[in-house]
């Protein structure tokens, strides 16, 4: 491609907009241009990158069997009635009607229509298993869509959804579908981690989600330094602490804490650890009904725990009133001791003696309080979130490590939540009529590009993964008023081409140092330079973006010489860990 006829203005400032470095990246190399808050035209050289992803998604895809397909971006709000997720799904979901006054929605995932496919087709388990995949538009009305493509509101997803005569076999497609995203993840170049993850209060479901690793992700992930255990913070379990011998039990006593409502604060006050409070939290219930948990000073309440725990699917910090009504005392001042509620108490608390906690009064809290004695606990159980450093759950040697990751993929054991309420039943080797056992895997294809720059970037620009980038080359000709040099840039250009590389060509009648600055903004893995001062001598240069190493070759060698930088780099970049 030559860049004078391309559609390409890059941006020398840094768009105001852009908090994050892929987005300002993305806005600078003319990548995608926004139309309204959360959604993006994907300008041509953008758009190579996402058909690179795609490519490399649909090869190990259909290399696993799964099959292609595309269905409605529109969806009639029936089926979403069928599978209840009409009035549960929220205002993610963009509704409309029609003409005729039918609702309708823009789809932000498929299961319902998948769903719907599947069952008119399926008649037996001779028929199973089957993998069905789609790359497409989805639309999602996030409250805040916010980094470029990381989170947009319309935005491109591959996702595929597996049938299965059992659990046993769904199971095996799930694995599957686990060991291509790795596959995919690898070949686009890419640190990341296959977390486990929370599955809701589905029983028997189990999901992973594939974490690009990188600083800037909304996400926290907890690694074993020693083991495999890798899961992220909602799901991350905590190891339950050793026994822990208690001596003196001292004499229960009231103090005054006058305006000391945090735990640093009061811990100050009273000049003890933050780790001797008990912290007491009151949640509201979906009928209504209070309960307390509590955890360590130096903890912190996993909300996600609870409510898997309680097997419900929403869990409410309780307001001002609730917490009067159910302790008698403001906030801030809640304890357990003479509170008539359910409590929760995480283990660590089980081990704690001569604690301090709220009195349940103002300005008012009590220390020397030993669980049992002035307290009765309901249940103790793992309701913490787990931290950087502390022991591993799994393994007796390793400790968590904490890295921040974002979102690329997920995959997701559905069983047959759908193929129940939707009715997709086949007929077992016996005649049998059974429900379909599914799964669900998405992986974000514009997030996957997104993350791919945020870990992949220096000072200058983009360092694209040789897999994924809109071009291999870049091609520059240093003076383009010069015959001999554009003689030479032209051979270069169809010789390279003809090794099967693409090759964007800059022959604009613009500056080198203009030339050489857009080359590492938009960052293709290799840049060829010719000039006419190299020319003399009967040399071109090779630059290789990633490391900035240089070197001259003769112009007939260079085609040869690209191939082999681009074979090493690919070669590293697959091999990230
Ligand atoms: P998140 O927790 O980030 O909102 P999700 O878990 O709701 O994402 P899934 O339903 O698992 O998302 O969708 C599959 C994939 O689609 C995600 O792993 C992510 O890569 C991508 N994705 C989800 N929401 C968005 C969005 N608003 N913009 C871009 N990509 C998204
Ligand atoms: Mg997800």
């Amino acid at each position: 491609m030559r860049m004078s006829r391309y559609l390409l203005n890059t941006l020398k400032e840094v768009p105001r907009e852009a908090e994050t470095l892929s987005h300002q990246l993305m806005l600078r190399a003319c990548m995608i241009k926004k139309i309204a808050a959360g959604i993006y035209t994907y300008m041509p050289m953008g758009y190579r990158v996402i058909r690179k992803i795609e490519g490399i998604i649909r090869e190990e895809l259909d290399r696993e069997g799964c099959i292609e397909l595309l269905m409605p971006a529109v969806q009639p709000a029936e089926i979403w009635k069928e599978s209840k997720r009409w009035d549960f799904y929220g205002k993610e979901l963009l509704r409309f009607k029609d003409r005729k006054g039918a609702d309708f929605c823009m789809g932000p995932t498929h299961e319902e229509v998948i769903t719907d496919v599947v069952r008119r087709e399926l008649k037996s388990y001779k028929q199973l298993p089957l993998n069905l995949y789609q790359i497409q538009s989805k639309f999602r009305d996030e409250i805040r869509p916010r980094y470029g493509l990381m989170r947009g509101r319309e935005f491109i997803m591959k996702d595929a959804y597996s049938f299965d005569v059992n659990d046993e076999a769904s199971e095996k497609s799930y694995w599957a579908m686990y060991h291509a995203y790795a596959r995919i993840f690898h070949r686009c170049g890419l640190k990341f981690r296959a977390v486990e993850a929370d599955s809701g209060a589905i029983g028997g479901s189990y999901t992973h989600e594939f974490h690009v690793l990188a600083d800037t992700g909304e996400d926290t992930v907890l690694s074993c330094s020693h083991c495999d255990y890798t899961a992220n913070i909602e799901k991350a379990e905590c190891r339950k602490p050793d026994h822990i011998e208690h001596g003196d039990l001292h004499q229960i006593e009231k103090k005054e804490t006058p305006g000391k409502k945090s735990v640093d604060d009061v811990a100050e006050f009273l000049a003890v650890k933050p780790e001797a409070l008990i912290k007491t939290m009151i949640f509201t219930l979906e009928d209504d009904t209070a309960i307390a948990v509590l955890v360590r000073g130096d903890h912190e309440v996993n909300e996600v725990k609870v409510r898997n725990y309680l097997g419900l699917n929403a869990l409410e910090l309780a307001d001002e009133e609730a917490i009067q009504s159910a302790t008698g005392g403001p906030s801030g001042f809640s304890g357990p001791v003479g509170l008539k509620i359910r409590i929760l108490a995480d283990f660590a608390v089980q081990e704690m003696s001569n604690a301090v906690t709220g009195a349940n009064e103002k300005d008012m809290h009590w220390v020397n309080v030993n669980p049992e004695r002035d307290f009765k606990v309901s249940e103790y159980g793992d309701f913490r979130l787990a931290q950087a450093k502390e022991r591993c759950p799994r393994c007796e040697e390793g400790r968590y490590q904490q890295f921040k990751g974002i979102e690329v993929g997920q995959v997701f054991r559905l069983g047959t939540k759908y193929s129940e309420s939707m009715n997709c039943k086949f007929l077992d080797e016996n005649g049998k009529e059974k429900p379909a056992v599914m799964g669900c895997y998405g992986i974000g294809v514009g997030r996957t590009a997104a993350a791919a720059i945020e870990q992949n970037n220096d000072e200058n620009g983009i360092v694209w993964p040789v897999n994924i980038a809109p071009f291999d080359v870049m091609l520059l000709n240093l003076d383009i008023q010069d015959d001999a040099v554009n003689e030479a840039a032209l051979d270069l250009y169809e010789g390279l081409r003809k090794e099967g590389l693409d090759v964007l060509y800059d022959d604009r009648d613009v500056r080198a140092g203009f030339k050489f600055k857009d080359a590492d903004l938009i960052g293709l893995p290799i840049q060829v330079i010719v000039g006419k001062r190299g020319l003399k001598e009967g040399l071109a240069e090779v630059k290789v973006r990633r490391n900035g190493e240089r070197v001259k070759v003769s112009p007939q060698d260079i085609p040869a010489k690209v191939e082999a930088l681009l074979n090493g780099l690919k070669e590293q970049e697959e091999q990230r860990r």
